[in-house]
């Protein structure tokens, strides 16, 4: 008998209204209080956007232990794509949890391992043999990414593109674009790691043709293609500012790689999981990578990450070469078939439309007033503003952190939480969860407009 688990108590509802509210000044008192012991325990390292501390979440808003409720913009950083506490998630989690928690896959197996790999392999582009392996994090994805492509092609080098972001282990912080805070005096860094140029059309100006042969040409010149194992690419750079390449771009990257026998490795960790309205951003791009890399929003909340891709290439590591203790763990695996699930009934994918229609038509009329606000670009439900310094939208471009901070702080003093991005920390980023309802992101739109209304004052 392994399922007598309290199945009424187990999916109780979460009932938090999603409305936005604000009673205390932010931080309120006891998020001060918590505040306080957290310094005398926990390491600056581990910073936090906005030290309120949240005691209950659902859907699009998330409440802190002062009775406040926040607007969520941010889901985690694209975690809970399907919402907080989405019920599907919490009763499979509830009851996988009370089934088995842990095993180890490389012990013995379970079914729900065995189901997400399933659910990649249909969900991810391409149309041939597949394998997942599931870890714990992003950076494990990319870390083992690297490691199959190295194994499948016998090449060492890894190529990069600048603005990317993909993790805080030793050798993600070696593929990271930002030294600071990331790698600043955590090296040696890892060896073998090029970075090469990307294309960001509101900066180059370049055709994604035009783009693609200077990323190239530099990669030929500078490594070559017969020492590189692979080329991993964000198809919309999540922390570098929602960065969305020209067309044609990663198609002629994707067709250079394929001509050198370079793996083709799309980290869709942050682009992934419907955010975009498709299964994955490659979608929107014809692009069909050999491996694609998921977490942030893949279990709901749970943390899990997989790398699958074409068989040929990921059965060339060898038995007892890839996994790990937690990865693949049973609740995070049955919190992702759950969220595959959701996602298959399409509302998700309309949402994703919704939002991005909404949030691109409030933002470009915000444009239109604030020339501080320099461009509105991403798809589905992410979504950006690049601000500049006044008066220079149409030269310089010069990054405007210090705008970006003050909207962020009146939203946070409003109710709005919103994260920032890009390699000038000069991006506002929308990141809202799916389950977000038309009404939550006009209001969060009116608070931050607001925002901009008060910049000069
Ligand atoms: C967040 C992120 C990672 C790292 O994931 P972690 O789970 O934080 O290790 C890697 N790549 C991209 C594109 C990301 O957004």
């Amino acid at each position: 008998m392994t399922d007598i688990i309290d199945a009424p108590a187990a999916a109780a509802a979460n009932t938090l209204t999603q409305e936005r509210k604000v009673v205390t000044a932010i931080p309120g008192p006891k998020s001060v209080e918590l505040q306080q012991r957290r310094l005398a325990v926990v390491p600056p390292g581990v910073s936090s956007a906005l030290p309120v501390y949240i005691a209950k979440a659902h859907g699009a808003i998330i409440a802190d232990v002062d009775g406040n409720q926040f607007i969520d913009l941010g889901a985690g950083i694209g975690v809970t794509t399907i919402g907080h506490t989405d019920q599907g998630v919490v009763d499979a989690a509830a009851a996988q949890l009370g089934d088995v928690t842990h095993t180890l896959f490389t012990i013995t197996p379970y079914e729900e391992y065995v189901r997400v790999a399933e659910l990649l392999a249909a969900h991810t582009p391409g149309d041939f043999a597949k394998r997942t392996v599931l870890v714990n994090s992003g950076a494990e994805a990319v870390e083992n990414g690297v490691k199959i492509a190295r194994k499948h092609t016998g090449r060492n080098g890894v190529a990069v593109l600048d603005h990317a972001y993909h993790g805080r282990t030793n050798l993600t912080m070696a593929m990271n674009f930002k030294a600071a805070p990331y790698a600043t005096g955590f090296g040696p860094l890892a060896g073998d790691v090029y970075r090469a140029p990307n294309s960001y059309p509101y900066h180059d100006g370049l055709s994604g043709t035009e783009a693609a042969a200077r990323t190239i040409g530099y990669l030929e010149k500078t490594v070559g293609a017969a020492d590189l194992a692979c080329l991993v690419v964000e198809p919309i750079q999540g922390e570098g500012g929602f960065v969305v390449p020209a067309d044609g771009f990663l198609p002629a990257l994707q067709e250079w790689c394929t001509a050198n026998g370079v793996v083709f490795i799309a980290d869709e960790i942050q682009s992934g999981m419907a955010r975009t309205g498709a299964w994955f951003a490659s979608e929107h791009f014809g692009l069909v990578p050999d491996l694609v890399l998921s977490a942030k929003g893949i279990a709901g909340g749970l943390p899990l990450a997989g790398v699958t891709g074409r068989a040929e290439i990921m059965d060339s590591a060898q038995p007892g070469g890839l996994g790990g203790t937690f990865g693949g763990n049973p609740v995070a695996a049955a919190a992702a078939v759950a969220v595959f699930e959701q996602l298959e009934s399409g509302e998700g994918f309309a949402a994703a439309r919704r939002i991005e229609s909404t949030l691109v038509s409030g933002l470009t009329a915000l444009q239109e007033r604030y020339d501080v606000i320099g461009e509105v670009r991403g798809i589905g439900a992410m979504v950006a503003i690049e601000l500049v310094q006044p008066g220079t939208a149409a030269t310089t471009k010069a990054p405007n952190a210090e705008a970006v901070n003050a909207i962020v702080a009146h939203a946070a003093q409003n109710g709005v939480l919103v994260l920032t991005a890009g390699t000038y920390g000069n991006v506002l980023r929308f990141l809202p969860s799916l389950a977000i309802s038309e009404e939550l992101l006009l209001d969060a739109l009116a608070v931050i407009e607001e925002g901009f209304a008060r910049l000069g004052a």
